[in-house]
Formats: structure tokens, C-alpha cells, sequence
């Protein structure tokens, strides 16, 4: 059987540093929890991105939960979210018992539509937070959107679960919200084989968010606790795979960014085929190479053709608001995020691919048309 080509798989660094970090925490014992891994890939992370506080916990998911929790989003609370973005974005919307309204993708980003949230604000001057997404490490609009949402008054929340390591005008993904969201999930730029980090420059409700992440464990030698929690904190064990693993996000950058353009320079005369859109501001981290297909041959037929030779790749995003589960929530916008989930495609983006096996996926999809 031959090897199969991943959309992208967890890449350990040649060096090892992953391992030595691991090593070191058996080597002290601390297996968990916690411990120094977790300290040291908290200081690591938020300086690699440039905010001032961060907690490392068991998943983005998790992240995301409590920074919604963080901001007081509860009972009934309104809160907008994109609808071109994975079930882990809106799901803990719902785990506070708050409401989704789902908000329309731009053509120009794939991410939120500034004019949509905008009609959106119009409609539900009550939201009590906002959530955005970098997808597929594009990053949003920004300027735009951070501009609208303080004009409301209203707190950001940055799902850059899949945009560690890109920038918007030189700042990373991540740090315009007042809260940021990354995953290290095993198919993530980098991964823990599982994890999360919720950054802020906000010291105080980090603390909070490690005591919530801790089963809220008050001040008390026996067992005390005046507020729900959680078992949401990262082990040291995990944390040692993030310290290496941050050593080579540069690298694993750089990678999928060749990936996009080999793919680009190959694919993009093809009929009724189009790039991600790319803007000035805008430097991705390409996690996924992604086309649109406005031609005869259709997404699925790609996916066809890559899966008979063992390749994966995959669509686009379902938008929430098409989801069976949040169907009933209101959707602001028109059919944008829909024509980009009917015509859109992630290729295989595995950062372990050679040229060889680059080309193969290219000469596969050629011979579609
Ligand atoms: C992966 C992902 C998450 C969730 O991260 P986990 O660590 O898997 O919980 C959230 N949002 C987006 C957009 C993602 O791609």
C-alpha cells in the first residue's frame, strides 16, 4: 500500500525539541499536571505572538469556551459569529446557554462580512460579543471590523485556531480581539496531538480562566469551590510538544506558503479555477491551500480522483447557519459563505510533502480537465 499524502498531519522537527522538552518531564516526574512545560509554553507562545498573558489549555474548543465565560456571556446573550467556520467556533456559544446569530462571509476574505456585521449590529444592538475567524489563516478584515465593534462597544473574540503564525499589516492573528484563540489540534500548523491557548492582554482574566480551567479551586486546603469549573488545563506532557513544536512554526510557515504557490503557479490557468483571495495586508499562513471551481469539473470530482490514489483533500467549511443543529438561529448576510462551501476546496497541504508527491497531486487534478 502506497503512503497516503494527508491534507495536513502533525509534523514533528528533525531536531527532536519536542522530544527533549518531554524528556524533561518525565525526567522530573511531572507527567502532570501541569508543571515547568506549561508555564515556560504559556511565556513562549504569548511572546511568539505578542500578547501579554496566556493559558494553555486541553483544546481550542475549550479556549473558546472560556473566553466567552471571560467576557460574562451567559443566559440568553446574543453573540456573533461567522457562519463560514468550523462546528468548535459556535459550539460553545451554546455550552454558555447564549445565542448565535451567524454572520455571512466576504468574497474578498472568505471571513466576515464588515457590511453584514454591520446590518447585523443593526438588527441585535444587544450582542454581547463577537467572535471572528482567520480561516484557513486568512486573516479578516480587520480594520474594518475591529472599528464596528468598538463603535458598539462590544468584546472580540479572535478564533485563530487555524491562523497561528499569520499577520494582518505585520500584527499577529490573534491579538486585536480582546481575547485570542489557538489550537493544537493534530491537524493544526502546529499540534500537542491535542490542545489550546487562550491569550489576552487582560493578566486578571487569564488568572480567572487557569482557576475555571482547574475545577475552580478556591484558597483552601481542603476542597473549596464557590463557582463551576472545569477540567480544561493542558499537560505538561502536551506542553513539551508545544515548545518544540513553536521552535519550527517559522519553518512549517514557510512550507505551506511553497506548498500554495507550487500549486498556484501549476493549477492556476485551469478553467473556472480560483486562488484564495489575497490582499496587501494579508500575510497567510497558507494552512490550507484553498481554490474555488466555477467550471465544469466540481469539487467532488477532485476529491474523487485524490481519494482513488490514497490523497486527501477536502470542502470547504459547511456554513452553521446550513447545519441541521443551528438552523433555527438567525443568519445575517446572503450566499456568499454558501457559494464558497458549493464551490470550494482545501487541497492536500501536509507539510511533509516532497515535490514528487506535490506534483502528483497537481497532475491528477490537470488530468480533470
Ligand atoms: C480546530 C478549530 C477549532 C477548535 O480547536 P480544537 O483544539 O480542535 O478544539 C476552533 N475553531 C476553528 C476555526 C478550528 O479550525
Amino acid at each position: 500500500m502506497q503512503d497516503k499524502i494527508f491534507l495536513s498531519s502533525p509534523h514533528m522537527s528533525d531536531e527532536g525539541f519536542e522530544m527533549e522538552y518531554v524528556k524533561q518531564a518525565f525526567n522530573t516526574n511531572w507527567i502532570a499536571p501541569l508543571g515547568e512545560n506549561v508555564n515556560k509554553f504559556e511565556e513562549e507562545l504569548a511572546d511568539k505572538v505578542g500578547s501579554k498573558h496566556a493559558a494553555a489549555l486541553s483544546s481550542g474548543t475549550a479556549a473558546i469556551h472560556l473566553a466567552l465565560k471571560a467576557i460574562g456571556v451567559g443566559d440568553g446573550d446574543i453573540v456573533f459569529c461567522p457562519t463560514l467556520t468550523f462546528s468548535a467556533t459556535a459550539n460553545p456559544i451554546i455550552y454558555q446557554n447564549a445565542v448565535p446569530v451567524f454572520i455571512d462571509s466576504e468574497v474578498s476574505t472568505w471571513n466576515m462580512s464588515p457590511k453584514a456585521l454591520e446590518e447585523a449590529f443593526k438588527k441585535h444592538p444587544n450582542v454581547k460579543a463577537v467572535i471572528i475567524v482567520h480561516l484557513y489563516g486568512l486573516s479578516a478584515n480587520m480594520d474594518e471590523i475591529m472599528k464596528i465593534c468598538r463603535l458598539y462597544n462590544v468584546k472580540v473574540i479572535e478564533d485563530a485556531a487555524e491562523s497561528l503564525g499569520s499577520y494582518y499589516k505585520g500584527k499577529q492573528t490573534g491579538t486585536f480581539g480582546d481575547y485570542g484563540v489557538y489550537s493544537f489540534n493534530g491537524n493544526k500548523i502546529i499540534t500537542t496531538s491535542g490542545g489550546g491557548m487562550l491569550v489576552s492582554n487582560d493578566g486578571e482574566r487569564i488568572e480567572k480562566a487557569r482557576f475555571w480551567a482547574t475545577q475552580s479551586r478556591d484558597q483552601a486546603r481542603h476542597y473549596e469551590h464557590s463557582e463551576l469549573g472545569y477540567n480544561y488545563r493542558m499537560s505538561n506532557v502536551s506542553a513539551g510538544i508545544g515548545r518544540g513544536q513553536l521552535i519550527v512554526l517559522d519553518q512549517r510557515v514557510i512550507k505551506k506558503n511553497y506548498i500554495y504557490n507550487y500549486y498556484k503557479q501549476k493549477l492556476r490557468d485551469l478553467d473556472g479555477i480560483a486562488f484564495m483571495p489575497e490582499n496587501s495586508w494579508d500575510e497567510p499562513n497558507y494552512w490550507l491551500s484553498s481554490v474555488t471551481l466555477y467550471g465544469q469539473v466540481r469539487p467532488i470530482d477532485v476529491i474523487e480522483a485524490l481519494e482513488k490514489e490514497n490523497i486527501e483533500a477536502r470542502p470547504i467549511w459547511k456554513p452553521m447557519h446550513l447545519q441541521p443543529y443551528f438552523k433555527n438561529y438567525d443568519f445575517v448576510g446572503s450566499n456568499v459563505a454558501e457559494g464558497l462551501f458549493e464551490n470550494g476546496l482545501c487541497l492536500p497541504s501536509d507539510t511533509k510533502m516532497t515535490d514528487s508527491d506535490i506534483n502528483k497531486v497537481v497532475e491528477i487534478i490537470k488530468g480533470l480537465w
